[in-house]
Order: structure tokens, then C-alpha cells, then sequence
């Protein structure tokens, strides 16, 4: 487990992002038989979109879909699967909140002020869709957490080092949002290098987050480390968890 030394100052808050050999597939399934009466762990259908999902007390009691991606833990009450979502914000304590990475970057958010936390998902099209922005925008109209308040956290994931492009990622990218050129460098005639935990970054201080912590680590450099889907095509993934205690 690699925690998140910048919310260890926040006593009622638990958040790591999972290192080799531990795996999505065995820690969601065993996290989740451990879940106590009025515990959960809410684990989202990732579609690379921008769309983040309020877990309140509403949604804990309403309907929930079928759970597809584990089966084995349908009989569990406590595990929840939310579908389309790549971003999940809750205010409960005990609930925990995870999204699965194998190179995609991790942003945690944790506004202590007002008890909120938040995790999302953001591969290079949710980066691209800004939604380390659109995590603080819920954040706050939801909760009204003021930025100034929130603290976030850009996890280990594919780094500029690695994370190379053809043309058609990088138009894509000049076109939906012309301000990320800066995060663009040419490596040869035909691939692109694009810095991805930087994008995340200009978009969560466009929402006036000051207190930002990235971590250094390349998914797909550091191969004793972490699972990268890049490097080698690895199926397995990294765990990023964070919950309110
Ligand atoms: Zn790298």
C-alpha cells in the first residue's frame, strides 16, 4: 500500500493507491467481506467520461445495478458497482470510494473542512474532458467546500516519459483544448509525448485548488512497482481507495 502522505495530517481520512504484487481483483473482493453493518465500498464501471457520482444517503438506499464486475460480491450489501462513472465524491464516513488504474491517473481529493472526499479516474480522454475539474466543481456545489479548503492529490500513473501519442490523440487534444500544447513535446517524426498528471493539474488550480501534491512515480517506468497496462499489456491494476473513518 503506498498511502497518501498528503492527507495523513487529516486524522479521519484513509486513502492509499495500491503497489505490485497487490491487485485490483483480489483487494476489492477481500476489502469488501471485511466491510462492517453500514460500511460500503463503492466501486464505479469506468468509461473514460467526466462524469462524477455523488454517493449521499440517497443514493446508498436506492436502487443499485446488478454487480457485474464481481459477481461473487453481489450477496454483500455493502458493495455497490455505479455504472458510467468515473469519478465518485461522498461526505459518509465508512464509505469507501475506489477506481482501478493500470497507467490512467488517480486524483484524490479531501476537503477536511467540510468532511468530503473524492477519488477520479483519468486516462488520457477523462483528462483530456477535464475531470480533476469537474471532481472539484461537484465537490463544491455540492457540498460547498470552498477551494482554498481542498487539498488533491495527482497519484502514480503514466508519465510524460512514457505516455506517447500519434498525431490523431494529440490533434485531439489542440483541438478540444488548445491550452495543453504547453504539455505537449515531439519526440520524433511521428509520436508525441504528452504530460497527463500536468493537464490534471492546470485543471484542478482552473477550479482555484492551491494545495496540490503529485506523485513522481511513472507507472510504466517502474516496473517492480506497479501494474502498466502500457509497458506490457498487464491486466492487472492498481487500487486507488480513499474513505472517510
Ligand atoms: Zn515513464
Amino acid at each position: 500500500m503506498n498511502r497518501t502522505d498528503i492527507f495523513v495530517q487529516f486524522d479521519n481520512v484513509e486513502a492509499f493507491f495500491s503497489l505490485k504484487p497487490d491487485r485490483s481483483l483480489d483487494l476489492i473482493p477481500s476489502l469488501s467481506r471485511n466491510l462492517k453493518a453500514g460500511e460500503y465500498l463503492i466501486k464505479p464501471h469506468m468509461v473514460h467520461g467526466k462524469h462524477v457520482q455523488v454517493i449521499d444517503r440517497a443514493f446508498l438506499e436506492g436502487e443499485h445495478i446488478d454487480a457485474v464486475g464481481y459477481p461473487e460480491l453481489a450477496d454483500i450489501p455493502g458493495y455497490i458497482e455505479v455504472p458510467e462513472t468515473d469519478g465518485l465524491v461522498t461526505d459518509i464516513p465508512g464509505v469507501a470510494l475506489v477506481t482501478t488504474h493500470g497507467d490512467c491517473i488517480p486524483v484524490f481529493a479531501c476537503n477536511p473542512v467540510k468532511n468530503v472526499v473524492g477519488v477520479a479516474h483519468a486516462g488520457w480522454k477523462g483528462t483530456l474532458l477535464g475531470i480533476a475539474a469537474q471532481l472539484v466543481r461537484t465537490m463544491k456545489t455540492r457540498y460547498g467546500c470552498s477551494a482554498e479548503d481542498i487539498s488533491a492529490y495527482i497519484g502514480a500513473g503514466i508519465d510524460k516519459c512514457c505516455f506517447e501519442v500519434r498525431e490523431d490523440v494529440r490533434n485531439k487534444f489542440l483541438a478540444d483544448a488548445p491550452w495543453t500544447e504547453k504539455y505537449i513535446s515531439v519526440k520524433d517524426d511521428e509520436h508525441y509525448l504528452i504530460d497527463l498528471k500536468g493537464i490534471n493539474e492546470a485543471y484542478l488550480k482552473s477550479e482555484g485548488i492551491e494545495i496540490i501534491e503529485i506523485d513522481p512515480d511513472c507507472t510504466c517506468c517502474l516496473e517492480n512497482k506497479y501494474w502498466s497496462y502500457r509497458r506490457c499489456g498487464d491486466k492487472d491494476r492498481m487500487l486507488a481507495y480513499i474513505k472517510l473513518v
